[in-house]
């Protein structure tokens, strides 16, 4: 590594995923001629946000995702308007289909959330499902809820959006840069040390999804998150699955599935998820082998139950499996947040898969943080610190972030 210059900035960020380039843009559009850099050591949205199947979901059992993901909305109109472009999201709402009472009580739950968030919802008969999406086999389901202002985004297209927005807005967003170290004195973080030089900041923020505990390591701090494998399918495509169809959560089955492109995308919660170390991710993930046999083993487990829903998944051609690592915790909420023990360091960090959806209010929350006020959203919940004295990198850690995954059944 040789060293070569030293630069100064109010905020270095460490990521150039949705996380990363939310912070960027947010923090340079309220702090406007403040210096802030984003380090991406491979290509902006490579990793997890490319890769997802980018629901954009705002309703949900865990109340504190909502305002997150009602940013997220606001801030691709704010960007839309910036960059005089659309992002053309699908606004196709989302069907949840209950077919057993436990689950039908908790869509009245979902339905008592959307209305305490002033999110909109009505009833569907099976009869109107299936005119919906013309796959569906609603005929066992005891209650639908319908909620029609949830969308689906290209998630490289969102990623992007945040990062010309903070450009045009006066950010430095730097590719192929990677951060080997942080700069820690007397528990006060001063900058970063990259392969081209020492940055220092008043404020560094770790969004390297995956990878995070690594360099959190280096600063002293054990993050509580592990790289949990995601996966989905893409259908061939067929009159069964038109574009303007809504998107479908299966709460019994932990099935989720959208329209792609006159295809189907399809995604499951398999029974045992797999968990690595972040020392063993690559830093470029397409060098990762994820295994296509492991994901039809895992798919084979639940494809009668999701056949009762969707008959033609047992004679559609698949044409494509997408897997990749998103950072899960064993509750299933964020890991982000500060540290008590170190000052000048941030970490918005532990996406549990819903990176997409939060972006927008993890991008404000981090600017506001970074800046040195409040935090405008709650965040009780996804402190760092309440796991107690974990190590990231255990066997033990790391299953327990995938079982965690592996009961997860929201979108
Ligand atoms: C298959 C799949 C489906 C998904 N579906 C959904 C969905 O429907 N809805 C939803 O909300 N979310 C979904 N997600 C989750 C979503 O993709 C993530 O939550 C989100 O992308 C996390 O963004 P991030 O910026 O934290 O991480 P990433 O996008 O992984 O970005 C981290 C970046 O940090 C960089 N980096 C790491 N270390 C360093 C370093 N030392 N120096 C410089 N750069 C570094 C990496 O190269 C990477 O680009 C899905 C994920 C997967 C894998």
């Amino acid at each position: 590594m040789s060293i070569n210059h030293l630069e100064k900035a109010n905020l270095v960020i460490v990521g150039g995923g949705v996380f990363g380039n939310s912070i960027a843009y947010h923090y340079i559009k309220n702090n406007p001629g403040k210096k802030v850099i984003v380090l991406e050591r491979n290509e902006l949205c490579n990793a997890a946000t490319s890769r997802a199947a980018a629901m954009i979901t705002k309703v949900r059992a865990k109340k504190q995702f909502i305002p997150l993901a009602q940013r997220t909305y606001a801030a691709i109109a704010e960007m839309e308007a910036l960059l005089k472009e659309s992002m053309a999201i699908k606004k196709v709402g989302i069907m949840y289909l209950a077919s057993s009472s436990a689950k039908v009580n908790e869509l009245n739950e979902l339905a008592r959330t959307a209305d305490e968030f002033g999110e909109r919802w009505e009833f569907l008969t099976p009869h109107q499902a299936e005119r919906k999406a013309p796959w569906l086999n609603a005929s066992t389901a005891e209650q639908i809820i319908f909620t029609p202002n949830e969308a689906y985004c290209d998630p490289y297209l969102l990623g992007t959006f945040y990062a010309r927005s903070a450009r045009l807005l006066g950010a430095d967003i730097r590719q192929g840069v990677e951060v080997h170290d942080i700069l820690v004195h007397e528990n006060v973080v001063h900058g970063v040390v990259t392969d081209t030089g020492i940055i220092e900041a008043d404020c560094v923020v770790i969004a390297s999804g995956a990878w995070a505990p690594i360099l959190a390591k280096k600063a002293n701090v054990s993050l509580p998150l592990a790289p949990v494998r995601s996966q989905y399918w893409i259908t061939e495509r067929s009159e069964l699955f038109p574009e303007n169809s809504p998107m479908v959560v299966l709460p019994d089955v932990n099935a989720y599935l959208r329209p792609e492109s006159g295809a189907l995308l399809f995604g499951i919660r398999e029974r045992k998820s797999i968990a690595v170390s972040p020392h063993n991710v690559p830093s470029d993930i397409s060098d990762f082998q994820f295994s296509a046999d492991r994901g039809m083993t895992d798919l084979a487990e639940v494809i009668d139950p999701l056949a009762d829903f969707f008959p033609a998944v047992k004679d559609i051609g698949l044409k494509h499996y997408i897997a990749g690592f998103s950072a899960y915790t064993p509750d299933n909420y964020l890991s982000m947040g500060t540290s008590s023990s170190v000052k000048n360091i941030l970490f918005a960090t532990g996406c549990v898969g819903a990176g997409i959806a939060v972006c927008g209010g993890v991008g404000l929350a981090f600017a506001e943080l970074a800046a040195g006020r409040a935090n405008p959203f709650d965040f009780s919940a996804f402190s760092i610190e309440r796991f107690g004295n974990i190590d990231p990198f255990s066997e033990e850690w790391l299953q327990s972030c995938a079982r965690a995954r592996s009961v997860k059944n929201s979108g």
